[in-house]
Protein backbone atom coordinates (compact mmCIF):
# COMPACT_ATOMS: atom_id res chain seq x y z
CA UNK A 1 0.00 0.00 0.00
CA UNK A 2 1.83 3.19 -0.99
CA UNK A 3 2.40 5.95 1.90
CA UNK A 4 -0.76 8.24 2.53
CA UNK A 5 -0.67 11.70 2.30
CA UNK A 6 -1.39 12.06 6.21
CA UNK A 7 1.36 13.45 8.50
CA UNK A 8 2.32 10.27 10.20
CA UNK A 9 3.06 11.70 14.51
CA UNK A 10 4.34 9.09 16.74
CA UNK A 11 3.36 10.55 20.18
CA UNK A 12 6.05 8.76 22.76
CA UNK A 13 4.48 9.94 26.87
CA UNK A 14 4.34 7.69 29.60
CA UNK A 15 1.23 9.32 31.22
CA UNK A 16 -1.64 8.01 29.59
CA UNK A 17 -4.01 10.71 30.19
CA UNK A 18 -1.21 13.32 29.26
CA UNK A 19 -0.87 11.36 26.12
CA UNK A 20 -4.84 10.87 25.65
CA UNK A 21 -5.21 14.48 26.04
CA UNK A 22 -2.19 15.73 23.44
CA UNK A 23 -3.42 12.80 21.47
CA UNK A 24 -7.06 14.48 20.77
CA UNK A 25 -5.10 17.78 20.46
CA UNK A 26 -3.16 16.55 17.76
CA UNK A 27 -6.13 14.80 15.92
CA UNK A 28 -8.00 18.67 16.06
CA UNK A 29 -5.71 19.35 12.95
CA UNK A 30 -6.66 18.17 9.71
CA UNK A 31 -5.07 15.07 7.56
CA UNK A 32 -3.18 13.68 10.92
CA UNK A 33 -2.52 10.31 12.21
CA UNK A 34 -1.43 9.53 16.04
CA UNK A 35 0.43 6.43 17.11
CA UNK A 36 1.23 6.41 20.95
CA UNK A 37 3.62 4.45 22.66
CA UNK A 38 4.23 4.27 26.63
CA UNK A 39 8.29 4.95 26.56
CA UNK A 40 11.08 5.21 24.09
CA UNK A 41 12.09 1.52 23.26
CA UNK A 42 8.31 1.33 22.08
CA UNK A 43 8.34 4.28 20.38
CA UNK A 44 11.59 3.46 18.21
CA UNK A 45 10.03 -0.33 17.46
CA UNK A 46 7.07 1.63 16.05
CA UNK A 47 9.33 4.01 14.59
CA UNK A 48 10.87 1.03 12.56
CA UNK A 49 7.82 -0.14 11.39
CA UNK A 50 6.17 2.82 10.14
CA UNK A 51 6.49 3.37 6.15
CA UNK A 52 6.32 7.14 6.99
CA UNK A 53 7.14 8.90 9.52
CA UNK A 54 6.82 13.05 9.72
CA UNK A 55 7.19 13.78 13.74
CA UNK A 56 8.14 12.47 16.62
CA UNK A 57 6.14 14.60 19.91
CA UNK A 58 8.39 13.14 22.71
CA UNK A 59 8.62 13.67 26.69
CA UNK A 60 11.97 13.80 27.92
CA UNK A 61 11.69 11.93 31.04
CA UNK A 62 10.16 8.10 30.56
CA UNK A 63 11.05 5.48 32.48
CA UNK A 64 12.87 2.99 30.69
CA UNK A 65 14.51 4.47 27.73
CA UNK A 66 14.11 8.08 28.01
CA UNK A 67 13.03 10.69 25.08
CA UNK A 68 16.90 11.80 24.81
CA UNK A 69 18.17 8.74 24.02
CA UNK A 70 14.53 8.49 21.88
CA UNK A 71 15.90 11.21 19.87
CA UNK A 72 20.04 9.72 19.79
CA UNK A 73 18.77 6.38 18.29
CA UNK A 74 16.11 8.39 16.00
CA UNK A 75 19.23 9.84 14.10
CA UNK A 76 20.37 7.12 12.80
CA UNK A 77 17.54 6.66 10.68
CA UNK A 78 17.94 8.25 7.35
CA UNK A 79 15.46 9.86 6.94
CA UNK A 80 14.65 11.82 10.17
CA UNK A 81 11.54 13.05 11.58
CA UNK A 82 10.56 16.79 13.05
CA UNK A 83 10.70 16.70 16.62
CA UNK A 84 8.58 18.22 19.37
CA UNK A 85 10.66 17.48 22.41
CA UNK A 86 8.53 18.61 25.97
CA UNK A 87 9.53 18.37 29.61
CA UNK A 88 8.93 19.62 33.06
CA UNK A 89 12.97 20.12 33.73
CA UNK A 90 14.16 23.87 33.17
CA UNK A 91 14.06 25.13 30.08
CA UNK A 92 17.94 25.33 29.65
CA UNK A 93 18.08 21.71 29.71
CA UNK A 94 15.34 21.80 26.85
CA UNK A 95 17.09 24.15 24.54
CA UNK A 96 20.16 22.00 25.36
CA UNK A 97 18.19 19.18 23.94
CA UNK A 98 17.24 20.90 21.54
CA UNK A 99 20.65 21.61 20.75
CA UNK A 100 21.67 18.23 20.86
CA UNK A 101 19.06 17.02 18.19
CA UNK A 102 20.18 20.13 15.96
CA UNK A 103 23.95 18.39 16.35
CA UNK A 104 22.43 14.83 15.86
CA UNK A 105 21.12 16.35 12.22
CA UNK A 106 17.18 16.97 13.00
CA UNK A 107 16.17 19.56 11.29
CA UNK A 108 12.77 20.40 12.24
CA UNK A 109 13.08 21.11 16.18
CA UNK A 110 10.51 22.45 18.99
CA UNK A 111 10.60 22.49 22.60
CA UNK A 112 7.91 22.97 25.01
CA UNK A 113 8.54 23.39 28.70
CA UNK A 114 5.39 22.06 30.63
CA UNK A 115 2.88 23.33 31.95
CA UNK A 116 2.37 24.87 28.15
CA UNK A 117 -1.14 26.14 27.18
CA UNK A 118 -3.40 24.16 24.15
CA UNK A 119 -2.38 27.20 21.96
CA UNK A 120 0.86 26.99 22.52
CA UNK A 121 0.90 22.99 21.47
CA UNK A 122 -1.23 23.76 18.60
CA UNK A 123 1.32 26.65 17.55
CA UNK A 124 4.81 24.90 18.05
CA UNK A 125 2.76 21.36 16.01
CA UNK A 126 1.60 23.60 13.44
CA UNK A 127 4.93 24.71 12.76
CA UNK A 128 6.56 22.22 12.45
CA UNK A 129 3.78 20.00 10.22
CA UNK A 130 4.24 23.22 7.94
CA UNK A 131 7.92 22.13 7.80
CA UNK A 132 7.00 19.00 6.26
CA UNK A 133 7.15 18.96 2.78
CA UNK A 134 4.58 16.74 0.46
CA UNK A 135 7.36 15.85 -1.71
CA UNK A 136 9.05 14.07 1.35
CA UNK A 137 6.27 12.11 2.37
CA UNK A 138 5.25 10.32 -0.97
CA UNK A 139 9.04 9.56 -1.42
CA UNK A 140 9.88 8.06 2.00
CA UNK A 141 9.30 4.30 3.20
CA UNK A 142 9.24 2.49 0.15
CA UNK A 143 6.37 -0.48 0.15
CA UNK A 144 7.77 -4.22 0.97
CA UNK A 145 6.47 -5.44 -2.38
CA UNK A 146 8.20 -2.74 -4.15
CA UNK A 147 11.48 -3.08 -2.48
CA UNK A 148 11.45 -6.79 -3.17
CA UNK A 149 10.43 -6.36 -6.46
CA UNK A 150 13.26 -3.91 -7.45
CA UNK A 151 16.11 -6.67 -6.12
CA UNK A 152 14.30 -9.52 -7.83
CA UNK A 153 15.14 -7.42 -11.14
CA UNK A 154 18.30 -6.23 -10.14
CA UNK A 155 17.53 -2.86 -9.10
CA UNK A 156 19.37 -2.58 -6.32
CA UNK A 157 23.74 -1.56 -6.38
CA UNK A 158 26.26 -0.11 -3.80
CA UNK A 159 27.95 3.39 -4.68
CA UNK A 160 31.21 3.81 -3.04
CA UNK A 161 32.20 6.54 -0.89
CA UNK A 162 36.25 6.37 -0.94
CA UNK A 163 38.54 6.92 2.68
CA UNK A 164 41.38 8.57 2.03
CA UNK A 165 44.85 8.33 4.57
CA UNK A 166 46.16 11.44 4.74
CA UNK A 167 49.55 10.17 5.14
CA UNK A 168 49.48 8.75 1.48
CA UNK A 169 46.76 11.38 -0.04
CA UNK A 170 44.81 8.18 -1.24
CA UNK A 171 42.22 6.25 -0.80
CA UNK A 172 42.69 3.41 1.08
CA UNK A 173 39.34 1.86 1.62
CA UNK A 174 35.92 2.18 -0.06
CA UNK A 175 32.67 1.19 1.82
CA UNK A 176 29.50 0.04 0.18
CA UNK A 177 26.71 1.87 0.59
CA UNK A 178 23.76 0.69 -0.62
CA UNK A 179 21.67 2.52 -3.44
CA UNK A 180 17.82 1.81 -5.61
CA UNK A 181 18.08 2.44 -8.86
CA UNK A 182 14.31 3.20 -8.99
CA UNK A 183 13.20 3.09 -12.82
CA UNK A 184 10.75 5.85 -11.55
CA UNK A 185 12.03 7.74 -8.69
CA UNK A 186 16.04 7.87 -9.50
CA UNK A 187 18.43 6.92 -7.14
CA UNK A 188 17.30 6.09 -3.33
CA UNK A 189 19.09 5.76 -0.30
CA UNK A 190 18.96 3.25 2.01
CA UNK A 191 16.73 5.75 3.97
CA UNK A 192 13.86 4.42 1.57
CA UNK A 193 14.56 0.66 1.95
CA UNK A 194 16.91 -0.57 4.90
CA UNK A 195 14.77 -0.57 7.84
CA UNK A 196 11.93 -2.00 5.91
CA UNK A 197 13.93 -4.70 5.04
CA UNK A 198 15.66 -5.64 8.39
CA UNK A 199 12.18 -5.50 9.78
CA UNK A 200 10.57 -7.83 7.62
CA UNK A 201 13.42 -10.18 7.80
CA UNK A 202 14.84 -9.82 4.20
CA UNK A 203 17.67 -7.42 4.99
CA UNK A 204 20.06 -10.60 3.63
CA UNK A 205 18.92 -10.38 -0.02
CA UNK A 206 20.31 -7.17 -0.21
CA UNK A 207 23.69 -7.95 1.40
CA UNK A 208 24.52 -10.82 -0.71
CA UNK A 209 23.78 -8.48 -3.43
CA UNK A 210 26.07 -6.07 -2.19
CA UNK A 211 28.83 -8.46 -1.05
CA UNK A 212 28.77 -10.18 -4.22
CA UNK A 213 29.49 -7.03 -6.23
CA UNK A 214 31.57 -5.38 -3.79
CA UNK A 215 33.73 -8.35 -3.93
CA UNK A 216 33.33 -8.45 -7.74
CA UNK A 217 35.00 -4.93 -7.60
CA UNK A 218 37.75 -5.87 -5.84
CA UNK A 219 39.37 -8.30 -8.13
CA UNK A 220 37.50 -6.74 -11.28
CA UNK A 221 37.89 -2.94 -10.92
CA UNK A 222 41.32 -1.97 -11.66
CA UNK A 223 40.79 1.31 -9.27
CA UNK A 224 39.87 -0.79 -6.89
CA UNK A 225 43.01 -3.05 -6.44
CA UNK A 226 44.43 -1.84 -3.42
CA UNK A 227 41.78 -0.96 -1.63
CA UNK A 228 39.80 -2.74 1.20
CA UNK A 229 36.10 -2.50 0.82
CA UNK A 230 33.62 -1.70 4.17
CA UNK A 231 30.51 -3.73 4.12
CA UNK A 232 27.62 -2.57 6.53
CA UNK A 233 25.73 -5.62 8.42
CA UNK A 234 22.59 -5.79 9.76
CA UNK A 235 21.86 -6.78 13.68
CA UNK A 236 19.85 -9.83 12.66
CA UNK A 237 22.94 -11.12 10.10
CA UNK A 238 25.72 -11.35 13.26
CA UNK A 239 23.12 -14.20 14.40
CA UNK A 240 23.30 -16.02 11.27
CA UNK A 241 25.10 -18.69 10.73
CA UNK A 242 24.47 -19.90 7.58
CA UNK A 243 24.81 -16.03 6.05
CA UNK A 244 28.17 -15.69 7.62
CA UNK A 245 29.85 -18.79 6.00
CA UNK A 246 28.10 -17.77 2.88
CA UNK A 247 30.08 -14.52 3.56
CA UNK A 248 33.51 -16.28 4.41
CA UNK A 249 32.90 -18.39 0.66
CA UNK A 250 32.27 -15.62 -1.36
CA UNK A 251 35.97 -14.10 -0.42
CA UNK A 252 37.72 -17.68 -0.82
CA UNK A 253 35.74 -18.30 -4.06
CA UNK A 254 37.55 -15.28 -5.17
CA UNK A 255 41.01 -16.11 -3.88
CA UNK A 256 40.89 -12.45 -1.47
CA UNK A 257 42.61 -11.91 1.50
CA UNK A 258 40.10 -11.57 4.28
CA UNK A 259 41.38 -8.70 5.56
CA UNK A 260 40.55 -6.48 2.58
CA UNK A 261 37.20 -7.01 4.21
CA UNK A 262 36.32 -4.78 6.74
CA UNK A 263 32.84 -5.35 8.58
CA UNK A 264 31.03 -3.11 10.02
CA UNK A 265 28.49 -3.00 12.57
CA UNK A 266 27.20 -0.69 15.11
CA UNK A 267 27.34 -0.22 18.51
CA UNK A 268 23.90 -1.25 19.64
CA UNK A 269 24.63 -4.29 17.79
CA UNK A 270 27.94 -4.75 19.68
CA UNK A 271 25.90 -4.49 23.31
CA UNK A 272 22.63 -5.91 22.37
CA UNK A 273 23.17 -9.43 23.09
CA UNK A 274 27.37 -9.20 24.07
CA UNK A 275 28.44 -12.39 24.56
CA UNK A 276 26.54 -13.86 21.63
CA UNK A 277 28.23 -11.05 19.27
CA UNK A 278 31.45 -11.40 21.31
CA UNK A 279 31.84 -14.82 20.07
CA UNK A 280 30.56 -14.31 16.22
CA UNK A 281 33.23 -11.39 16.27
CA UNK A 282 35.91 -13.02 17.53
CA UNK A 283 35.25 -16.00 14.78
CA UNK A 284 35.03 -13.31 11.81
CA UNK A 285 38.30 -11.91 13.25
CA UNK A 286 40.14 -15.44 13.37
CA UNK A 287 38.95 -15.69 9.86
CA UNK A 288 40.96 -12.87 8.96
CA UNK A 289 38.26 -10.28 8.16
CA UNK A 290 38.81 -6.60 9.57
CA UNK A 291 35.46 -5.49 11.95
CA UNK A 292 34.75 -1.78 12.60
CA UNK A 293 32.64 -0.17 14.73
CA UNK A 294 30.55 2.16 12.70
CA UNK A 295 28.66 5.63 14.34
CA UNK A 296 31.31 5.45 17.01
CA UNK A 297 30.30 8.27 19.26
CA UNK A 298 27.01 8.78 19.26
CA UNK A 299 25.53 5.58 21.83
CA UNK A 300 26.97 4.37 25.46
CA UNK A 301 29.73 3.02 24.72
CA UNK A 302 33.00 3.24 26.59
CA UNK A 303 36.49 2.55 25.28
CA UNK A 304 36.25 0.53 27.71
CA UNK A 305 33.71 -2.15 26.21
CA UNK A 306 35.15 -1.33 22.62
CA UNK A 307 38.96 -3.09 23.90
CA UNK A 308 36.97 -6.02 24.64
CA UNK A 309 36.02 -6.55 21.00
CA UNK A 310 37.99 -7.99 18.47
CA UNK A 311 37.90 -4.64 16.73
CA UNK A 312 40.50 -3.11 14.06
CA UNK A 313 38.41 -0.10 13.24
CA UNK A 314 36.95 2.63 14.66
CA UNK A 315 34.66 5.23 12.98
CA UNK A 316 33.93 8.33 14.67
CA UNK A 317 30.29 9.37 13.54
CA UNK A 318 29.65 12.62 12.22
CA UNK A 319 28.47 14.09 15.11
CA UNK A 320 31.72 14.25 16.66
CA UNK A 321 33.32 15.60 13.73
CA UNK A 322 30.47 18.11 12.80
CA UNK A 323 32.23 21.94 13.88
CA UNK A 324 35.07 20.07 15.66
CA UNK A 325 37.43 23.21 14.45
CA UNK A 326 35.11 25.38 16.86
CA UNK A 327 33.69 22.79 19.44
CA UNK A 328 36.09 22.56 22.38
CA UNK A 329 34.37 19.54 23.58
CA UNK A 330 34.36 17.45 20.65
CA UNK A 331 38.33 18.42 20.63
CA UNK A 332 38.54 16.78 23.93
CA UNK A 333 36.47 14.20 23.31
CA UNK A 334 38.28 13.32 19.94
CA UNK A 335 41.89 13.38 21.34
CA UNK A 336 41.14 11.18 23.95
CA UNK A 337 39.52 8.62 22.09
CA UNK A 338 42.41 8.75 19.43
CA UNK A 339 45.15 8.55 22.15
CA UNK A 340 43.20 4.91 23.30
CA UNK A 341 42.42 3.93 20.33
CA UNK A 342 46.16 4.54 19.03
CA UNK A 343 47.04 2.20 22.53
CA UNK A 344 44.71 -0.34 20.95
CA UNK A 345 46.21 -0.44 17.86
CA UNK A 346 42.97 0.51 16.16
CA UNK A 347 42.53 2.27 13.10
CA UNK A 348 40.43 5.35 13.13
CA UNK A 349 38.26 7.15 10.71
CA UNK A 350 36.49 10.07 10.79
CA UNK A 351 32.98 10.19 8.46
CA UNK A 352 30.86 12.78 7.52
CA UNK A 353 33.41 15.40 6.73
CA UNK A 354 32.02 18.19 4.64
CA UNK A 355 33.40 21.52 6.50
CA UNK A 356 36.98 22.61 4.91
CA UNK A 357 37.62 24.04 8.76
CA UNK A 358 36.90 20.79 10.01
CA UNK A 359 38.98 19.16 7.74
CA UNK A 360 41.47 21.22 8.51
CA UNK A 361 41.79 20.91 12.24
CA UNK A 362 41.95 17.08 11.22
CA UNK A 363 44.44 17.28 9.10
CA UNK A 364 46.50 19.44 11.70
CA UNK A 365 45.79 17.60 14.81
CA UNK A 366 45.42 14.11 14.25
CA UNK A 367 47.42 13.25 10.78
CA UNK A 368 46.55 9.23 11.46
CA UNK A 369 43.13 9.49 11.52
CA UNK A 370 41.76 8.47 7.96
CA UNK A 371 38.60 10.18 6.24
CA UNK A 372 35.54 10.38 4.50
CA UNK A 373 33.36 12.80 3.72
CA UNK A 374 31.49 14.77 1.37
CA UNK A 375 33.88 17.03 1.44
CA UNK A 376 36.75 14.68 -0.03
CA UNK A 377 34.16 12.68 -2.25
CA UNK A 378 30.19 11.78 -2.28
CA UNK A 379 29.75 8.11 -2.89
CA UNK A 380 30.16 7.23 -5.97
CA UNK A 381 28.63 4.49 -8.28
CA UNK A 382 31.48 1.98 -9.43
CA UNK A 383 32.30 3.24 -12.42
CA UNK A 384 33.18 6.95 -11.31
CA UNK A 385 35.71 5.58 -8.42
CA UNK A 386 38.81 5.71 -10.85
CA UNK A 387 38.32 9.46 -10.67
CA UNK A 388 38.10 9.80 -7.05
CA UNK A 389 41.21 7.80 -5.57
CA UNK A 390 42.67 11.18 -4.66
CA UNK A 391 40.28 13.50 -2.49
CA UNK A 392 38.54 16.58 -3.96
CA UNK A 393 41.06 18.87 -1.57
CA UNK A 394 44.26 17.27 -2.58
CA UNK A 395 46.44 20.15 -1.51
CA UNK A 396 46.30 19.28 1.77
CA UNK A 397 47.32 15.37 1.21
CA UNK A 398 50.95 16.53 0.57
P1 LIG B 1 26.78 4.70 7.58
O1 LIG B 1 27.30 3.32 7.42
O2 LIG B 1 27.17 5.42 8.82
O3 LIG B 1 27.22 5.49 6.28
C1 LIG B 1 27.50 6.85 6.25
C2 LIG B 1 26.33 7.66 5.74
O4 LIG B 1 26.68 9.04 5.82
C3 LIG B 1 26.00 7.41 4.28
O5 LIG B 1 24.59 7.64 4.11
C4 LIG B 1 26.80 8.49 3.57
O6 LIG B 1 26.29 8.82 2.30
C5 LIG B 1 26.62 9.63 4.55
N1 LIG B 1 27.72 10.58 4.47
C6 LIG B 1 28.98 10.37 4.07
N2 LIG B 1 29.73 11.50 4.13
C7 LIG B 1 28.90 12.47 4.60
C8 LIG B 1 29.05 13.87 4.86
O7 LIG B 1 30.11 14.46 4.68
N3 LIG B 1 27.97 14.54 5.34
C9 LIG B 1 26.78 13.91 5.56
N4 LIG B 1 25.76 14.62 6.00
N5 LIG B 1 26.58 12.59 5.31
C10 LIG B 1 27.63 11.88 4.84
P2 LIG B 1 23.67 6.64 3.29
O8 LIG B 1 24.36 6.12 2.08
O9 LIG B 1 22.33 7.28 3.14
O10 LIG B 1 23.56 5.41 4.29
C11 LIG B 1 22.91 5.54 5.52
C12 LIG B 1 23.09 4.33 6.36
O11 LIG B 1 22.45 3.19 5.76
C13 LIG B 1 24.56 3.90 6.51
O12 LIG B 1 25.16 4.69 7.50
C14 LIG B 1 24.39 2.45 6.93
O13 LIG B 1 24.13 2.34 8.32
C15 LIG B 1 23.13 2.04 6.18
N6 LIG B 1 23.51 1.22 5.00
C16 LIG B 1 23.98 1.60 3.80
N7 LIG B 1 24.21 0.53 2.99
C17 LIG B 1 23.88 -0.56 3.73
C18 LIG B 1 23.88 -1.98 3.47
O14 LIG B 1 24.26 -2.48 2.41
N8 LIG B 1 23.45 -2.79 4.49
C19 LIG B 1 23.04 -2.30 5.70
N9 LIG B 1 22.63 -3.16 6.64
N10 LIG B 1 23.01 -0.98 5.97
C20 LIG B 1 23.43 -0.12 5.00
MG1 LIG C 1 28.97 2.45 7.67
MG1 LIG D 1 28.51 5.66 10.06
Amino acid sequence: MPPTPSRQILLAEDSSSQRAYLKELCLSLPDVVVHEAADGSWALQLSRKLPQLDLVITDLSMPGMDGIELVERLSRQARLPSLLLISGHAPELLSNCMRAAKELGFTGIGYLAKPFSDDAFLAELGRLLATISPAEQVEYGMPLIDIITGLAHNQFCAFYQPIYDLGTGKAVQIEALARWRHPNKGILTPGHFISMLEHEGFIQLLTNRIVQTGLDLLIRNPAARDLRLSINLSRSLLDDRECLDWLVNQVEARGLEFNRVVLEITETMAFADFGHTLATLLRLRMRGFELSLDDFGTGHTTLEHVKNLPLTELKFDRVLIKDIHQDTRSQSIIAGMARIARELNLRMVAEGIDDENDLDYLCQHHPDIELQGFLLCKPVPAEELHKHLYPCCQQRSA
